[in-house]
């Protein structure tokens, strides 16, 4: 039996750990003992600090990049996430041309549907076997008011110049040609998302890019980030650009207690299930799957045939705190069985192998940004709910742009450029606002249960967040 030392003791963090091909003996990678000097300083192993790193590597091999990290490389939400690689921007197309325009709006969605097909070319490149297969989104109706929401999602996609190349609407019959779940009424569908296995990218993200020259030192907390410098217990490091990409653990550093709030995104996985199952279920592409309920879940059928499956409704925690048994909500799984089975009552006679979570990050007017201030040298990027593993490679690539100058890049003047959210309300008040809303989502989606009707309660969280 594989030690729990070393990175054996990551194992459990997910589903995607536990079947990181190999046993996982060694080491992680040496702590910063010491102080070195960089050019670009970026704190943070998860995928953002990641493709920050491979793209600055790549465009310069001669840039001295470092990167240091609390535990070790996809501790956070990219080694835990649902896999869906998708080119969902986590902000409506209202609401980004509310702040800049309509065309602008639809570039940074082109933007979006280019990043999936870039991370597909950087991982073939790299030899990374990440489990990759685009098999596009179902978002499938099962009430009339799902039927009615997804019939005017597409209806407003048309509105925004969108075609049925990339959003197109399902017949029930059509729906069910691709997914086995119960109440099936027809839905939509987007061919532009890619099922993964999350932690063989951001595994493999972090080999590709030491090939590359940059320096790793894992086992290394960050208690500051300055203009200039980057401070651990054991040492700093002292770089001209410093980039923050620690998403939902940020409250942690000093100055950016406010900035944004980790809130818990819970999962599961089914043992694998024998092939007969899955004449039922479908999902013969790997199509990855939600409905439409407020209280988001998600789904993919994973390379070797699990089901794994999760859902937000985990409390948000008093003062942004992060702790590992945050991870582990048991109300939280029992809710996502039950709603698993409620869709496919045949996963019932299957075992539940795999319980997990993690935190991702919410900026105050959910809007996802990235940006470096030119004054003093401090990037970011950040605030992407449940949308990050697409958003973070365009993220990458623009911090790597504007680390290296490049004007006349069409990634540095996309919308989302240079965003700065307002803070969190300092507590109670957040902790009571974000619960609040996070309830009523939930009530919202039983009441339409019942009734077959919009409940005019879930606006709440909208109003309360901004969103
Ligand atoms: C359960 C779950 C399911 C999700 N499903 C999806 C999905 O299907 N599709 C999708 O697009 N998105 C999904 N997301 C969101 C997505 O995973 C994240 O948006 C994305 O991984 C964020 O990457 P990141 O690198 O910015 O942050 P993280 O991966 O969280 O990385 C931040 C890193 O910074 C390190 N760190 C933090 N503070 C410090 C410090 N002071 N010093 C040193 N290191 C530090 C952390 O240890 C961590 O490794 C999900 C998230 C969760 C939790």
């Amino acid at each position: 039996m594989e030690a729990l030392t070393g990175l054996g003791k990551y194992r459990d963090l997910s589903l995607w750990w536990d079947t990181l091909p190999g046993p996982l003996v060694g080491d992680p990678r040496p702590a910063l003992e010491g102080d070195v000097d960089a050019d670009v300083a970026i704190v943070g192993a998860g995928y953002t600090g990641l493709w920050t790193a491979y793209y600055l590597a790549k465009a310069d091999p001669t840039l001295r990049v470092v990167v240091v990290e609390q535990e070790t490389a996809g501790f956070g939400a990219s080694g835990r996430n649902g896999g869906w690689c998708s080119a969902l921007f986590p902000a409506s197309w209202d609401k980004i041309a509310r702040m800049s325009s309509r065309d602008e709006a639809i570039r940074l969605q082109r933007a979006m549907f280019d990043t999936v097909d870039e991370i597909a070319k950087v991982v073939a490149d790299e030899g990374m076997d990440v489990h990759w297969t685009k098999g596009g989104t179902v978002g499938v109706a099962r009430t009339y008011t799902q039927l009615a929401r997804g019939r005017a999602e597409i209806d407003h996609a048309r509105s925004w110049g969108f075609g049925a190349d990339d959003y197109a609407w399902l017949s029930a019959d059509q729906m069910r040609e691709r997914i086995g779940c119960t109440d099936v009424l027809g839905g939509t569908y987007t061919p532009h998302t890619a099922a993964i296995h999350p932690a063989r990218l951001a595994r493999g993200l972090a080999q590709a890019v030491e090939r590359l020259g940059v320096r790793i030192y894992e086992q290394t907390c960050a208690l500051s980030l300055e203009p200039g410098v980057v401070r651990a217990a054991h040492g700093s490091v002292r770089a001209e650009r410093v980039i923050r990409a620690t998403e939902g653990y940020t409250p942690s550093l000093p100055g950016y207690r406010r900035a944004v709030i980790p809130v818990y995104s819970l999962m599961l996985a089914t043992e694998p299930l024998p092939s007969t199952v899955w004449e039922s279920l479908g999902l013969a592409r790997r199509e990855t799957f939600n409905d439409g309920r407020h209280l988001i879940i998600y789904g993919q059928r994973t390379a070797d045939d699990r089901l794994a499956f999760g859902g937000r409704g985990a409390p948000y925690h008093y003062g942004s705190a992060v702790r590992s048994d945050f991870d582990r909500e048991p109300a939280v799984f029992a809710e996502l069985r039950r709603v698993l089975i409620e869709l496919f009552p045949a996963v019932a006679d299957y075992a539940v192998t795999h319980t997990w979570g993690g935190p991702l990050g919410i900026t105050r007017d959910w809007f996802a940004s990235v940006g470096l201030d030119e004054r003093t040298g401090v990037g970011w990027a950040g605030g992407y709910v449940g949308d990050g593993v697409g958003t973070t490679n365009l993220a990458g690539r623009t911090l790597a742009d504007l680390v290296l100058g490049r004007r006349d890049s069409d990634l540095v003047t996309l919308p989302w450029v240079g965003h700065r959210s307002p803070q969190w309300e300092p507590e109670p008040l957040r902790f009571i606002g974000v619960n609040a809303g996070l309830r009523v989502m939930g009530t919202a989606d039983g009441a339409e249960a019942r009734s077959g009707r919009d409940s005019r309660r879930a606006a709440f969280f909208n109003r309360f967040t901004g969103h």
